[in-house]
């Protein structure tokens, strides 16, 4: 994603400056100056838009203290592993080739090493609207990108590893190569048959979350009306009882509260959460409360943070809907230029939400994310963090963090709060490690 640096003018800084100016003077100087910036404050305040991304670090940071400690020599000693991007579309739909730098998107081979990547969790997203909540076109929209995800490794052995366990991840990092691993992002795919949970493990499928944003008729969503009153049926119970006789990990990201309760009661093995933040922080139905974070935590399991500003700033996602609304028409046309499959026409509507999000809405910084971090260290401690991105997933990504191969900037975030360097490493992939091998039993 191209990304502008400007500087904003901050008008609270204004007075400071002027302290020790005579009156006169200083009146003078102010009326100039905010003669001067009156234009800014008004397109900003009444337009709220075509403010170009902020992209300065959080605080400045003195070359004294980055010699302490190096977080890309943290990344090349660390096992780092994103639980979660949504890049397999972007494999099969737009046929991208990841052993390159692609121009656009989240993610690709040369970006993840330059981040000190070693693992990376792909989502086998089905989109119920475009491909059904179940049935064959469900199946093979989850096969094609396993098949995607399968591929890559195959054609660039050099770079990828197909893995399905930590021992794999660990053996991979050890050759320096990446790790891709798959998880089912909502259980559309499983066509509410029990056999197909073990049809999926085989082909390397090592999470699920029992729903998206839309409810399966075992499983309650976050994400809409059915899902307020729906949590986990007998059905449901029964899938995470063969998850967890499988070793397949159960992820409560985008899950109804009632299906969150239902899987901590009912799974024998940690739960973990691949993509959400805090309620606390930013109260948004798809993350999770305190209750629910200390709970997960009792299972032994992970939340790991995402990196999409919906779900770390406060009151971004009510601005992200009216942006949205305002937006509405050019999206459709958009959509309906687009002569491409439903596939593309997503495609076409994604763009326009990225570039007037960008231009709409105000940045988020990596400081924002280790926020929710130190929020889920404070409730129940470091043993039960790592992180899960979203890319390739979102529309928006923080400022700092734009791609993959910034994932060192979360890192300088984490020392300059004083997080040891054990903690980093727990926090970058140890702690999944350790619920994966715990799910392998
Ligand atoms: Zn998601």
């Amino acid at each position: 994603m191209v990304r502008q640096i400007a500087k904003i003018v901050n008008p609270s800084r204004i007075p400071v400056k002027y302290k020790d100016y005579p009156k006169p003077v200083l009146m003078r100087s102010l009326i100039r100056r905010l003669i001067l910036v009156a234009p800014i404050l008004l397109s900003t305040f009444l337009l709220n838009c075509r403010m170009p991304e902020k992209t300065e670090a959080p605080t400045a940071r003195t070359p004294e203290q980055d010699k302490q400690a190096d977080p890309i020599a943290i990344h090349r000693r660390a096992i780092a592993i994103d639980m979660h991007a949504d890049t397999p579309q972007r494999m099969l739909d737009e046929k991208v080739d990841l052993s390159q730098r692609l121009p656009d998107g989240h993610f690709d081979s040369v970006r993840a090493r330059e981040g000190g990547l070693d693992a990376q969790f792909f989502s086998i997203w089905v989109e119920p609207e475009l491909f059904g909540g179940g049935g064959p076109r469900a199946m093979k929209r989850a096969d094609d990108q396993i098949a995607a995800v399968h591929a890559l490794a195959d054609q660039h052995p050099e770079t990828w590893k197909f893995a399905t366990s930590a021992a794999d991840i660990r053996a991979s990092a050890s050759e320096g190569k990446l790790a891709a691993l798959t998880g089912l992002e909502g259980g559309y795919a499983i066509d509410e048959k029990i056999e197909n949970v073990e049809r999926y493990y085989k082909m390397g499928v090592r999470y699920m979350s029992p729903a998206w944003s839309v409810s399966t008729s075992w499983a309650g969503s976050s994400g809409d009306e059915v899902g307020r009153t729906r949590g986990l049926n007998d059905f449901g119970k029964q899938v995470i009882r063969e998850m967890n006789r499988l070793g397949m990990m159960v992820d409560v990201s985008h899950v109804s509260d009632q299906t969150f309760w239902g899987i901590v009661n009912t799974s024998t093995k940690p739960v973990i959460a691949t993509h959400s933040g805090c309620r606390a922080i930013a109260d948004v139905p798809r993350n999770l409360s305190d209750d629910m974070i200390r709970a997960l935590a009792k299972t032994g399991g992970v939340v790991n943070v995402i990196f999409y500003p919906e779900h770390l700033e406060p009151g971004w996602s009510e601005k992200k809907k009216k942006v949205d609304a305002a937006i509405a028409s050019q999206v459709q046309r958009a959509s309906e230029e687009e002569k491409g499959d439903a596939a593309h026409k997503k495609l076409a509507r994604d763009r326009v939400r990225r570039e007037e999000f960008a231009k709409c809405l105000p940045p988020v910084s990596v400081s924002r994310l280790v926020d929710h971090i130190d929020h889920i260290v404070k409730l129940v401690g470091v043993d039960h963090v790592g992180i899960g991105s979203d890319f390739d997933g979102v529309q928006s990504t923080l400022s700092d963090l734009a791609d993959v191969s910034e994932l060192p900037n979360l890192t300088r975030e984490l020392l300059r709060r004083g997080y040891s360097e054990s903690d980093v490493d727990k926090i970058l992939g140890g702690n999944m490690l350790r619920v994966m091998e715990a799910v392998e039993k």
